[in-house]
């Protein structure tokens, strides 16, 4: 039958959240926090390397931010958010808003989908593609209260604060500097899409 789109083509890499790549050095380590052991905690949940110190991460320090993102890195699924192409439809959203739009845009998406005690499908609210913030979200593990409680130690069940949701902001933000590093502070006009 006809298609439109050849709906059976594969990504080359399909990755989901708990994917690994160990023997390419690209773990897996978020885990349900309530259920690791100290011993556990930080360690790849399938071949036990300890790249990461979750203890370090969780004091969301943006000074420290580097080594919160090389971290990030060492987990398959955050790499590759951090390295994908970002799609045509989120490249050109990101211009028409520009940082100052998408700024505001990410408080209000944080807000929304994270910033709740108990947000609703936790851990299928953030999309993978169309809006650079999704990308970003997944890189920085802020995608869900999940990522969230593991990676920045914010417990489930409490709605964030406005400093927690500025920090998540912060992330976004940084992300987007290093993906898209000519993006212009004002938004302009990109023509849709033929
Ligand atoms: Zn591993
Ligand atoms: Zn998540």
């Amino acid at each position: 039958m006809w298609q439109k789109k050849n709906l059976k083509k594969l990504t080359p890499l399909e990755v989901t959240c708990s994917s690994s790549d160990c023997d390419n050095n690209l773990h897996c380590f978020t885990q349900n926090i309530k259920k690791l052991t100290p011993d556990d905690d930080g360690k790849c949940k399938y071949c036990g390397a300890e790249l990461i110190d979750p203890n370090r991460i969780r004091r969301r320090d943006l000074s420290d931010i580097q080594y919160t993102f090389d971290s990030l890195k060492h987990e398959l699924w955050r790499h590759h958010y951090w390295h994908i192409d970002i799609d045509i439809r989120a490249v050109n959203h990101a211009h028409r808003k520009g940082k100052k739009g998408m700024r505001e845009a990410a408080e209000h998406r944080l807000e929304k989908y994270i910033g709740t005690a108990n947000p609703l499908y936790d851990g299928r609210q953030t999309p993978k593609t169309g809006n650079i913030i999704y990308y970003a979200q997944h890189a920085t593990a802020c995608c869900c209260r999940k990522c969230i409680e593991f990676w920045h130690g914010i417990p489930m069940g409490q709605a964030l604060t406005k400093d927690q949701l500025k920090y998540f902001t912060d992330l976004v933000m940084l992300y987007i500097d290093e993906r898209m590093p000519t993006l212009p502070e004002d938004g302009e006009y990109v023509p849709n899409l033929q």
